[in-house]
């Protein structure tokens, strides 16, 4: 995380200890002087910073390590009841809230199936204030000690008060679901776009970890990727890049939900897959959320003597291996994690054969230098990079704004 130039006494001290809560949180438990290291300061700056964390209780002792020579050093971790945060993936084919403690650990957790085909912006709204309802209830946690509640949504958000939502391929043109919310809950909210949070949660505890430049692919029924360049989230003007989904691979190729045509959504998107397969064994489309999930895991089993199976999953590898040749030249990353439920339900067959189409895509110095590698998180990576979106605020305030 990038910490702030500042010469301000005050500025300097919540620096200090957002550079220190940072540190535990990520890897915690540590010592005083490992503290120290990290952010930088002397070992007088950190005994009475931590002094002041442990008072307000934001962080625990935890255990002692030996040092050479001298007494044995406390440990410090985060107090994992300090506050908790909570993170919803609104998914087409789930709307998922779960509440974590702040060493991210699942308190209580819930998911909804959407009961329209596509998601209907009511419908939504109210399957994420029941299912917040439900975690509180369920861990017993006070709403008093909640630090926020971060809401992973497809589509692009326009960082405004009501946070609206354009979803193009759901008909979402602006949907101010911030606001909406806001009429069920007074916590504090953080909006954002589903693969950004996705990608956050990766970056974090996943298989991005470590990667300087890295390119987190989403594949679920939507397709996206967030980018990070020198460490840092790359977000564009209007904080909408990463929309690889709507790039085109087939001039007026396939019709895409967005409207347009040849979008690599419309070949590598859950619902085309699926789409797709029907196409060959000329059945009627899949209708709604939860089936299209089962008809998903129906192919991935399928096995070599079901020949429609076998040609989608080789097309499906061709678009995508394209797709990831793009990214690699576009941008030069060390590191591709790919994940989302539909490149989990697929599995190594598909990124080994994605693998094999962009080498021979890419250009060959920026493909020597990338690992392309499975995403690490599971099925609830969506909803833990939501819940970290309050968390980050957490940590750059430097638990400055104790739980209310
Ligand atoms: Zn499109």
């Amino acid at each position: 995380m990038a910490r702030p130039r500042t010469t301000n006494p005050r500025d300097l001290r919540k620096s200090n200890r957002a550079t220190a809560l940072t540190a535990v949180y990520f890897d915690g438990p540590m010592s005083r002087q490992g503290i120290a290291d990290a952010a930088g300061v002397s070992p007088a700056t950190v005994s009475n910073l931590v002094t002041e964390l442990l008072e307000q209780g934001a962080i625990v002792e935890s255990g002692a390590q030996e040092s050479a020579g001298g007494r044995p050093r406390a440990l410090l971790r985060m107090n994992p009841d300090y506050g908790f945060v909570v993170g919803v993936d609104v998914g087409e084919t789930a709307v998922l809230v779960e509440i974590f403690d702040l060493e991210m650990k699942v308190r209580a957790s819930h998911s909804a199936t959407p009961e329209s085909p596509g998601l209907d912006a009511a419908e939504t709204v109210e399957q994420i204030l029941d299912g917040l309802d439900r975690v509180i209830a369920e861990s017993g946690v006070d709403p008093a000690l909640i630090l926020g509640v971060g809401v992973g949504v497809p589509g692009l958000v326009e960082h405004g008060s009501d946070a609206a939502v354009y979803a193009q391929t759901l008909g979402w043109d602006g949907v101010p679901i911030g606001a909406l919310l806001r009429k069920g809950t007074d916590l504090p909210l953080v909006i954002d776009n589903g693969a950004t949070a996705f990608g956050q949660a990766e970056k974090w505890f996943g298989a991005g970890r470590g990667a300087e430049d890295a390119v987190i692919v989403l594949l679920g029924t939507g397709t996206g990727v967030s980018i990070f360049t020198d460490g840092e989230p790359y977000r564009g003007a209007s904080s909408s890049a990463g929309e690889w989904g709507h790039t085109t691979v087939v001039v007026d190729g396939r019709l895409c939900r967005c409207g347009a045509s040849g979008c690599l959504e419309a070949y590598v998107g859950g619902r085309a897959i699926v789409d797709r397969y029907d196409q060959l064994r000329r059945r009627p489309p899949a209708s709604t959320g939860g089936d299209l999930v089962d008809r998903m895991t129906g192919i991935a089993h399928a096995g070599p003597a079901d020949r429609s199976a076998t040609k989608v999953m080789s097309e499906t590898a061709t678009y995508l291996g394209a797709g990831i040749a793009d990214l690699i030249n576009l941008f030069n990353p060390e590191r591709i994690v790919v994940g989302g439920w539909v490149a989990q339900l697929l599995g190594a067959e598909l990124l080994a054969a994605a693998r094999d189409v962009a080498s021979r895509h890419a250009l060959r110095m920026p493909f020597r230098d990338v690992a392309i590698v499975a995403a690490e998180l599971g099925r609830d990576a969506v909803a833990l990079g939501a819940a970290t979106l309050p968390m980050s605020r957490f940590l750059a305030s430097g638990a400055e704004h104790p739980p209310r």
